[in-house]
């Protein structure tokens, strides 16, 4: 019989529209669920992308329910737990000076060369997020639909990848959110923060639901997977809220049946 004792949650379309604040239906799931079981949230994001989407939405930021939260930004090179009443940085995973100044380098050279270095953006191109340099065409906090009108069949954002790649052969390049290319040590993907969480955590990778919007082939999901965890694949994070809706008492009848 399947068990679940963690369920983990991608944060863009997932639990909450992109680079937007989660709603507060989905909040208030987020916290019945945790009385429940093991949460994550793993994304490509920063840990501040985290907080204004999600943390600082909860409706109750003092539960003690939030110690059963793990927070997996940059794909697990980061980690963090509730200490108190502050969320620790339980270790960072960086690149090195030496891998950064190349990374920003390469991304910004081919992106020049292609055309696709834009001079009116939401905020800078390029990002330093430790354990990743982000190269996002229109800036960080560029709207949905300018993101969408960019680059909607993904020909842009493939070619860059592909150029960076091969000045990079020694780091891992790929594409991120609608606009965005990451580039991080080689497999740092969500399958390596997936692994470093059941390795934290104890929990094997068997009792893990991993819930998300790209876990089509192409997807930053898809290595979830590809590893072999079960996955739930929803389009936005009204679908999310209805699954999690169903899944809260099922997983209730799960825990009362051990
Ligand atoms: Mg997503």
């Amino acid at each position: 019989m399947t068990k679940t004792t963690l369920v983990a949650f991608d944060l863009d379309d997932t639990l909450a529209p992109s680079k937007s604040p989660m709603d507060p239906r989905m909040s208030h799931l987020l916290s019945e669920l945790l009385e429940v079981v093991e949460v994550c949230i793993i994304s490509g994001g920063q840990f501040s992308q985290f907080k204004m989407q999600a943390i600082d939405n909860l409706p109750d930021p003092s539960s003690s329910h939030l110690e059963r939260l793990h927070l997996m930004p940059t794909c697990g090179t980061q980690y963090y737990r509730k200490d108190g009443d502050l969320w620790k940085q339980i270790y960072a995973e960086n690149l090195t000076e030496d891998e950064k100044t190349r990374a920003l380098a390469a991304v910004e050279t081919r992106a020049r060369e292609l055309g696709y270095w834009e001079s009116d953006t939401w905020g800078p191109i390029l990002e330093d997020r430790g354990s990743q340099i982000t190269f996002s065409a229109l800036g960080q906090a560029a709207p949905v639909s300018a993101k969408q009108a960019w680059d909607p069949t993904g020909e842009k954002k493939n070619t860059l990848r592909e150029a960076v790649q091969r000045d990079l052969p020694d780091l891992e390049v790929r594409s991120g959110g609608s606009t965005s290319v990451d580039i991080t040590r080689q497999g740092i993907d969500k399958a390596y923060g997936m692994k470093k969480l059941s390795e934290l955590t104890g929990i094997p990778l068997d009792d893990m639901l991993f819930i998300g919007d790209r876990l089509d082939e192409n997807g930053n999901d898809y290595p979830v997977k590809a590893l072999g965890v079960r996955t739930h694949a929803v389009a936005d994070w009204e679908e999310t809220a209805a699954y999690v809706e169903k899944l809260i008492p099922e997983l209730r009848g799960e825990a009362a049946g051990r």
